[in-house]
């Protein structure tokens, strides 16, 4: 049973009691997933899953050394040089993503429990938002599988050109916990389809979301070592498949600070393929002739707590109009002030704690940061007194652009406000920054707003909205937010070779 949820997607109708029950009952796999069965843990680490929600340790987890990752490389690497999923009718390869998405479905709630309890999401954008996500996600790049997207262009008379798309081969998807599921199948969807095997590592904070994804794979039949799961901290799992000979493409989604390492560790390998998606600091530019100065705000508010602001796209940086910019912030205050703050398991939440206890001291020392260095604290700026890794929906006014706040990402739910008088100075404000992820600007004039979103440098433009999507559109950065682009037909180019073939007649 289901009802509507946020952002116009549809929840599972589940009590807070029946959540918390549930969680009760919950016994998490917790075993490296290797070839299509749970992998024999060699001696060695593991670590304690702590969860946000409470501070309680959820399961204690493997952690992968240079042996497992070794032997999930070896499986994907069997799997594409010599089984059965790159040699397959495409439409073969679509059946078997279709029959997985089905069961992500069956098992819709379960896997929204697994990603609320480990990384502290609200229940309802949990099931009603990340899983809405991963099943499109699965179910649009199964579609394509068998979408024939070669190539025979008219050459010379009498011979024949062939321009094919060539599987890449194995691929390693290292990911972040923020959407941990969603994540892994804006790679994972893709490379699948393409024809290529996977390794996947998912953050230390959410690996038991990733291994139930793996487990319905092998459930719905895909090949043994088509799809594997090493979990691990970043700098021993997720460096040995960075350095791994056996592995073509490395495509993550992480900081911009750990996108170098994996650079580094392809020059210093085997040259593969790396693809970033990284870290940002979004402006979101308000004109005092934008349509709806309410909606604009409340837009703006949203988008800054939502995930408790651990969004790569956040709308960090709101530069807003002088002579608007009491309006729009009193009511970004009144809306932070009224925020359900709260147990992710409770369906009213609107924003959970964060994700661990580190990541919330990082977030308040910005929040001293933005003190210190005289930005005016509107509402927040403090960790929440209860169990948990909560900090307050903060807002800081009389940013100026040199403030920390203002330049480095703080993936957290701390508002930074900036304030221009014209179009020209909220451009050059707009794009101070290194990175280039997302941007938004909010108008009634179209030529403003075309003349605007064509001088933001950014990989997404967002006029009179935020966070709009769809699978057929492309997603990813500039400049430090990475290169490379998730969803639609473009992601395909991350995951495929062009082969030509000349044959004379
Ligand atoms: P992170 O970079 O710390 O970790 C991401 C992944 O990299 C994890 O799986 C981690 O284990 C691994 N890792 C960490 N150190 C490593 C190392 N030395 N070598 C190899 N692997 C390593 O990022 P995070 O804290 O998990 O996530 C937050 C960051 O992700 C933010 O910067 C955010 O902007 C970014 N992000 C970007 C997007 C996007 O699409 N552009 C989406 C979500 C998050």
């Amino acid at each position: 049973m289901t009802t509507p949820g946020p952002r116009g997607g549809t929840v599972s109708e589940v009590s807070y009691e029946e959540w918390r029950a549930r969680a009760g009952r919950l016994a998490p796999a917790t075993a490296h997933r290797i070839g299509g069965a749970d992998a024999p843990q060699s001696p060695g680490d593991a670590f304690d899953l702590v969860s946000p929600r409470d501070g309680e340790v959820l399961a204690r987890v493997p952690a992968a050394g240079k042996d497992e990752v070794d032997r999930a490389v070896a499986a994907a690497r069997r799997a594409f040089d010599e089984g059965p999923w790159p040699r397959m009718r495409p439409a073969e390869r679509k059946a078997h993503l279709l029959r997985w998405a089905d069961l992500v479905e069956r098992d819709r709630a379960e896997l929204a429990l697994l990603v609320s309890l480990e990384m502290g999401k609200p229940i309802a954008e949990a099931d009603g938002i990340e899983l809405r996500a991963v099943i499109n996600g699965l179910r649009w790049y199964a579609e394509i599988a068998d979408k024939g997207l070669d190539e025979a262009p008219r050459t010379a008379p009498g011979s024949l050109a062939l321009v094919t798309r060539e599987p890449a081969g194995v691929v390693a998807a290292v990911v972040p916990w923020n959407f941990p599921l969603t994540m892994a199948v804006w790679k994972l969807g893709p490379a699948l389809a393409a024809g290529c095997t996977a390794v996947l590592k998912p953050a230390e904070e959410s690996p038991l979301s990733a291994l139930r994804l793996a487990a319905l794979a092998d459930e719905a039949g895909l090949p043994p070592g088509v799809l594997n799961v090493v979990n691990g901290p970043g700098e021993v799992t997720g460096r040995a498949l960075g350095e791994h000979p056996g592995v073509d493409v490395l495509a993550f989604t992480g900081s911009t600070e750990v996108g170098r390492h994996f650079l580094r560790y392809a020059a210093d390998s085997n040259l593969k393929r790396v693809w970033l998606e990284l870290g940002g600091k979004s402006p979101n530019i308000i004109l005092p002739d934008a349509p709806d100065l309410d909606a604009a705000a409340d837009t703006a508010a949203w988008g800054i707590f939502f995930n408790a602001g651990e969004m790569c796209t956040a709308p960090s940086r709101l530069l807003v109009h002088r002579d608007v910019a009491d309006r729009v912030v009193e009511r970004i205050v009144a809306r932070a002030s009224a925020m359900r703050v709260g147990d992710p398991l409770d369906p009213a939440t609107e924003m959970g704690p964060l994700v661990s206890s580190r990541h919330r001291d990082r977030v308040l020392s910005y929040t001293d940061a933005g003190r210190a260095e005289g930005a005016s604290l509107l509402v927040g700026g403090s960790a929440i007194d209860r169990p948990g890794h909560f900090v307050e929906p903060t807002v800081f006014g009389g940013v100026t652009p040199s403030m920390r706040i203002a330049r480095e990402e703080i993936f957290g739910p701390v508002l930074s406000v900036l304030t221009f008088t014209d179009a020209d100075e909220a451009v050059r404000l707009a794009n101070d920054t290194d990175y280039g992820l997302a941007a938004a600007v909010w108008t009634s004039d179209l030529s403003a707003a075309h003349r605007i979103s064509r001088a933001l440098r950014a990989g997404t433009v967002w006029v009179n909205c935020y966070e709009e999507g769809d699978y057929s559109v492309p997603f990813g950065g500039v400049k430090l937010s990475g290169h490379g682009r998730d969803k639609s037909l473009h992601a395909l180019d991350k995951y495929t070779d062009l082969k030509t073939t000349w044959i004379e007649l």
